[in-house]
């Protein structure tokens, strides 16, 4: 059995287009390497640095997220499991592991589609873009849009109507 614990550059291209693996960061590895029959157990946590920014108000979000990691990685002589296709196959090459898949795979699934700054965040005004957080009381004076959809409706009805009436004219003569 080998420890490792280890802080290594973090990829940066892992995540979403609103948030991911902070560029540059560092990832703080805390893995066992297990030798068993198959290959090589791997198991522990991975702490990256998340950051992006709130799908609602667009402020920085950022914080630390602890990667739960536990892969077989099979020695390539191993028959187990070979013809597989539903289950990703991790393998030890020339004595090597790359847990790189496999980290990319425990994060990307625990980021949140829809990331926030917090849980009630009130977003943006959607007329003059000031975040709502900041002045909850923000209102512009303007139309109830249920209303002036209604307006509109009545419009095209009563144009509609319009219409019908003199295309009947013209077939009557
Ligand atoms: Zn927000
Ligand atoms: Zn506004």
């Amino acid at each position: 059995m080998h420890i490792l614990n280890e802080q290594v550059p973090a990829p940066t291209d892992v995540g979403n287009a609103l948030i991911g693996i902070r560029g540059g960061s560092e990832l703080d590895l805390d893995l066992r390497l297990e030798s068993v029959h198959e290959g090589i157990l791997v198991s522990g946590t991975a702490t990256a640095q998340i950051a992006g920014e709130c799908g609602r108000c667009l402020e920085p979000i950022e914080y630390d997220f602890e990667a739960d990691i536990q892969e077989l990685f099979y020695y390539e002589e191993s028959e187990e499991f070979e013809d597989d296709d539903d289950v990703d196959q991790y393998w030890v090459v020339d004595d090597l592991i790359d847990i790189d898949p496999v980290l990319r795979g425990a994060v990307v699934t625990a980021l949140p589609f829809q990331p926030v700054c917090k849980k009630d965040c009130l977003g943006l005004c959607s007329e003059c873009g000031i975040s709502l957080n900041d002045d909850p009381e923000h209102q512009h004076e303007i139309l109830d849009p249920r209303w002036a959809a209604l307006a509109q409706l009545s419009d095209n009805v009563a144009s509609d109507a319009t219409n019908d009436k003199t295309s009947f004219k013209r077939e009557e003569k």
